[in-house]
């Protein structure tokens, strides 16, 4: 089959729940996890007569994102009902935005095989979410909790400009990267408060009509993300190579069978019958609140790669890792307060720390290690008392654990390299002479074999022959 002269055209939707401690139109509180229908005020439920009001932290929230994403802010912005009946929808309606997203465009910059293209943003709105269905609880009845129902929402929207699920990972993971560097949700697509809608539709290539499209949802991580809208294209071309015709449909992607199956067709548009919700005012947004936002926003993470590569000589790639995580990028710049070995630093926090990290589920805040203790361990190695390869697998995971000085651990454990020429010299000649056809080859001009050499003293002396003095000790003996 002839794939390749298809084209995919992708534009995703993703709600990221607001780090708000309430709803968005209530007090109720927010938190994941609780009691089913505990956080359930008459607001939540929309019992007649009572009055919602809103939370302007989401408002503050969404102005934050739309200025990251460089975005236009609408300054005269109202909430709107979208009327639908849902079971999990106590208010018939969902308070939404209309006409008027409070951030319109924008682009999401991603990194495609080392080359930048721009992601273009339609808008981003701020919504409630609806409460949840349960269906798995018993057999025969669905479950409602309504605990999530008014949890204040933004939605990102994209233009249909995504070609490929490679773009759309990319794109989602930098999404999750935004949204927890300004500290806006927590980014756990597992727990929900990231959710990704995939619109999907192919066409021949050259051709500039959008296809129909089919709305993947139920996608619960990134890498599902990429996986759906495979399994999605595929399904959509070998359907078309065999005469038939992709009908708008909304369908769910089961990670199992790694296919995605019809919910429900679309044939018509629904008709939500919007209107500007008549309890809630207007709400207009001045230049000088925006700048005040502005001027509270962090430094963004691909500002921040750039200042790193200039004030610290980093590349681009430990750049871009550093920057990745703003826990991660913060603990790097308070450790070069106490080391200007900006390298060193970086070979530990992006290797064997993040390792650890992701290993154990932590984040960088949540282990004993500060950042004048890695500034100690680097500086042990420079002043070759260990090795780094000793350093990482043995003092670090005791420093990151128990909070103990790296000399400390050094010495309790026995690790402390020597420089002691006369010790060292006597591993150099006990491998000298345990080798004696590879010092003939290494003599006749193999001279590749240093490094085996060094390995071998290494090896007998547990790491701890300060490495210079063994090249230098070795080379010496090895060429006489
Ligand atoms: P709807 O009214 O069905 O929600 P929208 O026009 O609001 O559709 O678009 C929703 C999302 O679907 C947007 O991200 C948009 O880029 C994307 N989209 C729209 N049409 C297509 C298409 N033909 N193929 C792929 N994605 C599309
Ligand atoms: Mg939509």
């Amino acid at each position: 089959m002839d794939t390749s002269k298809y084209e995919a055209v992708i534009g995703l939707e993703v709600h990221a729940q607001l780090q708000t401690n309430t709803k968005l139109f209530c007090g109720d509180s927010i938190a994941f996890g609780a009691e089913p229908n505990t956080h359930v005020s008459p607001i939540t439920l929309g019992h007649p007569g009572t009055l919602p009001k809103t939370n302007s932290k989401s408002i503050d929230f969404a102005v934050m994102l739309g200025l990251a994403c460089n975005c236009e802010i609408v300054s005269k912005n109202y909430f709107a009902r979208k009327n639908y009946f849902y079971p999990d929808l106590p208010k018939g309606y969902q308070i939404s935005q209309h006409t008027t997203p409070i951030c319109k465009g924008g682009v999401v910059p991603i990194k495609i095989d080392g080359t930048q293209k721009n992601i273009q943003l339609n808008r981003i709105h701020i919504e409630e979410d609806a409460g949840k269905s349960i269906h798995d609880l018993y057999e025969t009845d669905t479950c409602i909790d309504l605990n999530r129902a008014g949890t204040p929402l933004l939605e990102f929207v994209t233009e249909p400009c995504i070609h490929s699920s490679d773009e759309a990972f990319q794109y989602v993971t930098e999404i999750r990267k935004l949204v927890r560097w300004i500290g806006v949700c927590d980014g756990n697509m597992e727990e929900g408060s990231l959710r990704c809608d995939a619109n999907v539709s192919i066409r021949l290539k050259g051709e500039t009509k959008l296809g129909t499209k089919v709305e993947v949802k139920n996608v619960n991580s990134i890498r599902n993300v990429k996986r759906a809208i495979d399994a999605e294209i595929k399904r959509m071309i070998e359907l078309v190579e065999n005469g038939g015709a992709v009908v708008q449909q909304t369908r769910s992607y089961d990670v199992n069978t790694d296919t995605t199956s019809s919910i429900r067709d679309k044939e018509d548009a629904n008709d939500y019958r919007y209107f500007a919700d008549p309890d809630l005012t207007p709400f207009n947004l001045s230049q000088e609140y925006i700048s005040n936002i502005k001027s509270s926003l962090p430094t963004l993470p691909n500002d921040l790669a750039i200042q790193y590569k200039q004030e610290f000589g980093l590349n681009d790639y430990d750049a871009s890792l550093l920057c990745d995580d703003k826990s991660i990028a913060d603990f790097f710049n308070a450790t070069t307060k106490f080391s200007t070995n900006y390298k060193a630093i970086t070979n530990f926090i992006v290797g064997p720390i993040k390792q650890y990290l992701n290993e154990n589920n932590l984040s960088i805040d949540e282990i004993n290690l500060n950042p004048n203790t890695l500034a100690e361990l680097v500086k042990i190695i420079d002043e070759g008392k260990v090795n780094f390869s000793v350093a990482s697998t043995k003092i670090l995971p005791i420093v990151i654990t128990e909070n103990k000085n790296p000399l400390q651990v050094a010495e309790e454990l026995n690790l402390l390299q020597t420089n002691d020429s006369n010790e060292i010299e006597g591993w150099v000649n006990t491998v000298i002479e345990s080798m004696p056809e590879k010092v003939i080859e290494y003599r006749k001009g193999k001279k590749g074999l240093i490094g085996l050499f060094i390995g071998e003293v290494k090896k007998i002396s547990k790491g701890k022959a300060d490495p210079k003095i063994v090249t230098e000790l070795l080379t010496q003996k090895l060429n006489s």
